[in-house]
């Protein structure tokens, strides 16, 4: 599979993006204290290929610890389509949360490569000691 642009959307509709995402390449699940509390499973998008479509104004950006990581939501529905790390093992990116993508099947999110990192304790290159829930 290569790059295409996907459209992912918030619940309510206010907030949509555009990304061009490769979903052969991995998908994650991260234990750290935010990605545990929203269950946030983010595909990667580099920053040329990222665009907020609609609903700039309707967003609410959350930060906390290094405030390296921007972690958008929308302030109607309270789903976070997307954040934005500015600062990560990958440089600068966007994590567009594979459940807000429009047009994949439940097939399609099942084939998807998950690939887990323990966020909590800052070792992003390896999996958690307990990962089964992510
Ligand atoms: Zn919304």
């Amino acid at each position: 599979m290569t790059a295409t642009t996907h459209t992912a959307t918030c619940h309510c509709g206010a907030v949509a993006v555009e990304a061009t995402l490769d979903l052969a390449q991995p998908t994650y699940r991260c234990n750290c204290s935010i990605c545990r509390r929203t269950r946030f499973w983010p595909a990667v998008a580099l920053p040329g290929g990222f665009r907020i479509v609609r609903g700039q104004d309707d967003l609410t950006r959350y930060t906390f610890g290094s405030h390296k990581n921007h972690h958008y939501f929308c302030r109607h529905c309270g789903v976070r389509v997307f954040g934005h790390g500015t600062d990560t093992p990958m440089g600068e990116m966007y994590g567009v949360n594979v459940g807000c993508i429009d047009g994949l099947a439940d097939e399609d999110l099942a084939r998807l490569a998950v690939v887990r990192v323990d966020g909590l304790h800052d070792q992003w290159q390896q999996a958690p000691a307990h990962s089964g829930y992510l």
